[in-house]
């Protein structure tokens, strides 16, 4: 097929059609959420008007039909991070509930009193929060490994916290408020010489470039729908086989068990072990739809395009007197964030807001890493391959007028 052009992709997205504050939109805020292709939109439409049925139970044709589309999706994200089988593949509400889960089940099994997890300066709350949870809850200790002022890790200070009573390495691999982008694959190995198991956030990684757990050697990598063009609350946790094996359920209820009596309950084979109860199957089979459209552009054209635009804001948001970007890291991804001196981020965003500009202010749920910079917040202007060079432009230009206004 030929290949279609920026503006035929951008009319796939109707959100991206609309005006906000009487002026035409430029969505700068794809980290947070991304919006939706007509192809994603449609296909959950057709599924609540056609297709509904409880799924994996049914003996009727439409039970039988949305078990088929539910598993089809669960093909589709396995080839998407080229997961050895698809029972390693979960489906659960979004990477907040794919770390809770390995943090909760994970942690009664294998973390003991006086053992550490290692995360991160740089983590997001969600990967930070539930690490914190299970430390306490086992009496053990929580590490942070230092990042420098590009925001970048320090992996020599990392690799020293990493010992015999390390139990977790958890850390994300593109920084949502930074867009750093991590070298996970060689902390990974690493932290394998000592035995030690890695989880992934992947929540601003997938959305922007290929991933392969195979050639990673993830123990665990999760990720967001609505953060890569899918719905709202579904999401996918890929855990190893062994591990998933070894760990105990996270939620009980129905679709977890093989058998139960009032003394004891089985439990059933991967996936569902940990999928009890009556899963988003629209949310789900919506996400395999995001996954094909993905596929459709290509993760090479979205790659290039994202970084050329990516270094075309930073050159021109560079230029303005007084703005500093936080976050500029060798290997960067999809996010620029800044401040600008004597301007509180708050402002500058209400402002861009008034001439139809989208971004995110605020710590963007990465306090502890606003505080290792010192600041409040930032503005942050994140990207997915729907945007274009007007988009920037139009940021740009706004950030000046906003400036001047404020100045
Ligand atoms: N990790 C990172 C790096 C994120 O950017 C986000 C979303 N902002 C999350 C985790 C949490 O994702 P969700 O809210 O979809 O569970």
């Amino acid at each position: 097929p030929a290949i279609r052009t920026l503006e035929e992709i951008r009319k796939d997205f109707p959100l991206l059609e609309r005006e906000m504050n009487g002026q035409p939109l430029a969505f700068l805020d794809s980290a947070a959420s991304s919006q939706k292709p007509n192809a994603v939109i449609q296909k959950i439409a057709r599924y609540y008007e056609q297709e509904h049925a409880n799924v994996h139970r049914g003996v009727y044709q439409i039970s039988q039909e949305a078990t088929t589309a539910f598993e089809e999706a669960r093909e589709l994200a396995r080839e998407l991070i080229n997961a050895p089988s698809a029972e390693e593949v979960i489906f659960v509400r979004g990477t907040t509930e794919g770390i809770n889960l390995v943090a909760s089940s994970y942690s009664r099994k294998f973390i003991q009193q006086g053992d550490a997890v290692l995360i991160t300066a740089m983590e997001h709350h969600s990967n930070i929060v539930p690490w914190q949870m299970a430390c306490e809850a086992q009496g053990a200790e929580l590490r942070v490994a230092p990042i420098n002022d590009a925001g970048e890790l320090l992996l020599e200070e990392l690799y020293a916290m990493l010992d015999d009573k390390v139990k977790m390495v958890a850390l994300t691999h593109v920084s949502n408020s930074m867009g750093t982008i991590n070298p996970v694959k060689s902390i990974i190995s690493r932290a394998h010489t000592l035995g030690i198991p890695v989880l992934v956030d992947g929540a601003q990684a997938i959305p922007h470039m290929k991933v392969d757990v195979q050639e990673l050697d993830a123990d665990f990598y999760t990720f967001s729908g609505h953060k890569m063009f899918g719905p709202t609350g579904v999401g996918i946790l890929y855990g190893k086989r062994e591990w998933l094996d070894a760990m105990p359920p996270y939620h009980g209820g129905g679709e977890m068990i093989k058998t139960v009596t009032f003394e004891k309950t089985t439990y059933n084979e991967l996936p569902h072990k940990f999928e009890a109860g009556t899963p988003d199957i629209a949310g789900v089979i919506g996400l395999g739809e995001a996954i094909r459209y993905m596929n459709s552009i290509g993760h090479g054209r979205i790659q290039e395009h994202e970084h050329n635009l990516l270094a075309y804001a930073t050159e021109a948001l560079s230029q303005i007197e007084g703005l500093r970007i936080i976050g500029t890291a060798q290997d960067k991804a999809s996010v620029v964030s800044f401040i600008v001196d004597g301007v509180h981020p708050y402002d500058l965003g209400a402002l861009l807001d008034k001439q139809g500009i989208a971004v995110r202010t605020g710590h963007h749920c990465t306090q502890p890493l606003m505080d290792r910079f010192g600041i409040p917040g930032t503005v942050r202007a994140s990207l997915a391959f729907y945007n274009n060079q007007t988009d920037i432009d139009r940021l740009v230009a706004g950030v000046k007028r906003a400036l001047n206004m404020l100045r």
